[in-house]
Order: structure tokens, then sequence, then C-alpha cells
């Protein structure tokens, strides 16, 4: 065995997943057939929940801009704007972080964990056995030559165009890809700022500043027939375009980079196959409406480390690892949806008229911001943590459940013996943790069979939050990736059962 889990894809999602599995205490090998990071950034920022995901490992302040990044109140679905923090703790995210910039975060914190993050290598094949043997062996392309690799399990975070995807035989359904837009980083250009998009009768475009003299411009004409990816973009194309849908000539200007994408929506029909697992784009690809795609990837992966690492690592059983698709194929399966809706407004022209007018009044009542906000941020995931016991469409409530079961705990400043901390910063471990609002030493004992995996701490939030977060409850489980697991007013109340289902069973059983 090489490593105990190999990981294909160097991209956020990789990175992000190679970061958690090290916390979990599990070996990890990550492959990328880049002989370096391109530098390149198709996202520029992250949604509410993937920065809240970064604050839970303490990461927030390796982005260069102290705790607090830049974050935009107002965002849009499908190009009609709207005050996200209509609900709590939502914004329209981290805008104006080059993709560069998150990887080149997520390495270096992976790195220091201990991954060993190999460029110049690319999957070439897969050997057969993964799918009910106990390992997964893969071909690879080096400089050097071709080598072998084996681990109890392979990540394919390898994009879209996943290899790995292809090479387990995980089907790809969805629509094709109907149109062609174009990015391009501008130079020369004193260009108007459209930081969320302007739909006009020939098309949308944006345009932000992104770098001292560079612009990025977003460019969706109507009628540009999608283009395979082979094909090449040029500067001109897209000055062109530009010039139709806005009249205005830019062809002055230059670019340092050009390029291409599509509204293509797939998702992988599923997340696991025997000893291999996808995560990120290789999962799902869609319109990049409301940048989301990096975001979920990097939600992907914190809800798949934990839990593989436990597996790996003999701390917790295969149906652990099930949560994984049954959790995260879903948040996919709504992120295509909501994606597909927004292109239908935003790039829909003339026709989506009567939609974007009837979207712009109903974005006037409090609740329907609420909702898209909740849905565009990515903090309405409820994940269904009661065997069931929610409906199965985004873990709706089962019948009088706790309103924070299955949802992420947000950040609330507490205190403790140990000084102020804030549920966030509990997190940094990666580790489960057992919040004991209530001072009850029964709960805090219940859980001394998981020391190691769970963390108990005793602690007191306000009288507001304890009322509006916590809801009256009186103890708070809380797995490695935020969410929910269990909520109680004292150990007898399920959470022996709780913390075996998500931590393994207790030690010395
Ligand atoms: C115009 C545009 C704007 C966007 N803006 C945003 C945004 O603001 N916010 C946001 O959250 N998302 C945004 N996205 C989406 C985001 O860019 C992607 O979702 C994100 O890059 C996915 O990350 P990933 O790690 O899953 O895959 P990738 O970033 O595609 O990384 C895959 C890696 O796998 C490697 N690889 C591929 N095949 C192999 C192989 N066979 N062997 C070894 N290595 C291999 C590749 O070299 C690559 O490094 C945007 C996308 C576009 C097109």
């Amino acid at each position: 065995m090489d490593a105990d889990v190999i990981v294909v894809g160097a991209g956020p999602t990789g990175l992000m997943l190679a970061g958690e599995l090290r916390l979990g205490g599990a070996d990890v090998i990550v492959l990328d057939k880049l002989a370096e990071p391109t530098g390149q950034s198709r996202g520029l920022g992250f949604t509410a929940r993937a920065m809240e995901i970064f604050d839970q490992r303490g990461l927030l302040p390796r982005f260069g801009q102290g705790e607090t990044l830049e974050i935009s109140p107002v965002g849009h679905f499908g190009g009609v704007q709207f005050d996200f923090t209509a609900l709590e703790g939502a914004h329209f995210g981290a805008r104006g972080i080059p993709q560069s910039q998150t990887e080149a975060v997520l390495a270096a914190w992976a790195a220091e964990l201990g991954a060993d993050i190999r460029h110049g290598c690319e999957v070439l094949a897969l050997a057969d056995g993964f799918e009910d043997g106990d390992l997964a062996e893969v071909t690879v392309g080096t400089a050097e030559g071709v080598r072998r690799l084996r681990a109890r399990y392979l990540v394919g975070c390898d994009g879209g165009k996943s290899t790995v995807r292809k090479l387990a035989g995980i089907g790809f359904p969805g629509t094709e890809a109907t149109r062609a837009m174009f990015l391009a980083d501008v130079t020369g250009l004193d260009l108007k700022p459209r930081y969320l998009g302007e739909t006009l009768p020939n098309g949308m475009v944006m345009a932000a500043p992104l770098k001292e003299g560079v612009h990025r411009i977003i460019v969706c004409p109507h009628g540009a027939a999608a283009r395979s990816a082979d094909e090449q973009v040029t500067f001109e194309e897209v000055a062109k375009a530009w010039e139709h849908i806005t009249g205005e000539d830019i062809s002055s200007g230059g670019a340092e980079w050009v390029s291409f994408f599509s509204d293509a929506t797939r998702q992988a029909a599923e997340y696991r196959r025997g000893r291999v697992l996808l995560a990120g784009d290789a999962a799902h690809i869609h319109l990049p409406a409301g940048g989301q795609g990096l975001s979920t990837g990097v939600q992907d992966a914190a809800n798949l480390g934990w839990k593989l690492a436990a597996v790996v690592t003999g701390r917790a059983g295969e149906d652990l690892l099930a949560t994984y698709h049954a959790e995260r194929h879903l948040v996919g399966r709504r992120l295509l949806m909501n994606t597909r809706a927004q292109g239908m407004v935003f790039l829909g022209g003339d026709p989506a008229e009567p939609l974007r007018r009837i979207l712009t009044e109903l974005t006037g009542y409090d609740v329907v911001r609420r909702h898209l906000a909740g849905v565009v941020s990515h903090l309405d995931i409820r994940y269904d943590v009661t065997d069931g016991a929610g409906d199965g469409e985004n873990g709706e409530d089962a019948a009088g459940a706790h309103p924070l079961l299955g949802r992420r705990l947000g950040k609330v400043p507490l205190t403790g013996p140990g000084g102020e901390s804030d549920t966030f910063r509990l997190l940094h471990a990666g580790r489960g943790v057992l919040l004991d609002l209530a001072g009850d030493r029964a709960v805090r004992e219940a859980a001394a069979g998981w020391a190691g995996r769970v963390d108990v701490v005793t602690a007191t939030a306000s009288a507001a939050d304890r009322g509006a977060v916590f809801a009256g409850a009186g103890a708070v489980l809380v797995r490695p990736d935020g969410h929910v697991a269990w909520t109680g007013t004292g150990a007898d109340d399920g959470l022996g059962a709780a913390l075996a289902r998500w931590f393994g069973a207790p030690a010395g059983d």
C-alpha cells in the first residue's frame, strides 16, 4: 500500500480533501497531471458556507485579509439582485479571491499537515478489482516513466472531464452544453464595473477589477454555439461579442487569459463505487451562476474527509462512508437545479423577461429573500442525520425535530473555563465536538468512550444565542464538518447512539 487514500487532482477539492484526511490521521498522496499549478483562476471567490468551512479550520487569515474577508451582502439569483443578509449569517460570499490563491492556501495547509502532493503525475488506468476488492490500484504517467500506486481508496477530484469517473465506469447523466460563454482577463482598459452582471438584449456581461490594471470580464452572447473542449477562443472574438452586447469597443485592450465555458449540467450517478469516490467537479458540473462550483467541491471534501479517514484508520465502519453519497448527491442535485434555474432567468433573453419581473417582485418578500439566499450561500443545507426521519429533500424537518439537527452550526461566541472561544474555533482540529451548554456531567461522561474522536467542551452562550441559535438545547453534538448530529437536554436523549453512529463504536467495545 502506498497510502491510505490517493486523491487525484490538486484543484481546490482535492487539496481540501487532502488536508481533511490528514486531520483525520489518514496517509494521503495527491496526484496532479500538471507539472505545476497554472496560476489561472476560473473562480474569484466562494460562498458564505465555503467561507465558514475555511473558518472552521482556521484558514481565513491565510487569505491575507485578516479574519474578515471582504464579503458582498448583495448578491443575485439569475441576475435579480437582493440583499442576502435577510438570512442570518448569509451573504453573497467572499469575492475578489482568485482561485489560484485559494488553491495555494489549501496546498500549503495540506502539505503542512503531511499530505504528499505530487505534480506531473497523470492517472492513466485503474486496475480491475476496485469494485469488490480491498484496494484501488492506478497506473500513473510521470516524467520518469509509468508507475503503479495502490491505496485503500481512490478519490477522483480531477475535474469535470474526470478520468477517474470514466475509468470507474460511473455514469454522468445530464444535459449537453447549449451555448458558449467567454471569460477574459483584460488589460489596458478602464471598464465600468458590472459586478453582478447586466442583462441586455443581445446577452449578459459581467466585469470586475481583478488586480492592478486587469479586469475579469464574462461575456454570454445569445446564440453563441456550444464548442468542443479542443476549440480555441481569441480576444478579438471576445471583444466582438462584448461590443455586440454592450456597444462598447474594447478591441484596443489586451488579454492575459482568454477561455470559454458552457452551461452543460451533469451529475455523477454514484459518488462511490467500491474503492472509488468522486468529489467536486468530477461529481457535478453546471453553469457557474453565483460562483458555487469550487465552494461545493470544498464542502464535498469537508463532508467526505473525516468519514473516509475514520474508515481507513479503523475507527468507523463502511456505513459511515455511505452517508457521503446520501448527503452530498442530494446537495449536488439541488445545486444543478438552482444553477439551471438561474441560467433560464439570466441568459434566457427576451422570452425570460416575464420570469425576471416575477422574480423581482417575489424578492420583495422577506421569506423569498431568505430562501434564495439560503440556496445560493449554501447555508440552507440540512442533512438527514436521523436515519430517514426527514423526507429526504434537503433534510426537511422530521416532525418535532430540533431546528438545528442536520444543519450547520453557525459561528457563535462561547465562554468556557478556557476563556473566550467560538463554535468554529472548536472545530480547528477536525474532530467532533460535544458542546455541553448546561454543565451536565452525565452528558460529558457519556462521551468518555470517544475520547480522541470527540472533544467534550463545557461552555456557555449568551442568553440570546441559547434561544435563537441553540433553541433551548442543553447539549449539541457537532460533526467535524460543522453539521449538528444530535441535540438534547441530557445524556439519555439518545446521545450514545448518535456518538456511535457518527464516530464508531466506543473504545473498549
Ligand atoms: C467562469 C467560471 C467562474 C467560476 N467562478 C467560481 C466562483 O467564483 N466560485 C466558485 O466556487 N466556483 C467558481 N467556478 C467553478 C470552479 O472553477 C470549479 O468548480 C472548481 O475549479 C472545481 O474544483 P475541482 O478541484 O473539483 O476541479 P478542478 O479545479 O478542475 O481541478 C482538477 C484537477 O485535476 C487534475 N487532473 C485532471 N485529470 C487528471 C488525471 N488524469 N491525473 C491527475 N490529475 C488530473 C487537473 O490538472 C486539475 O488540477 C467558476 C467556473 C467558471 C468556468
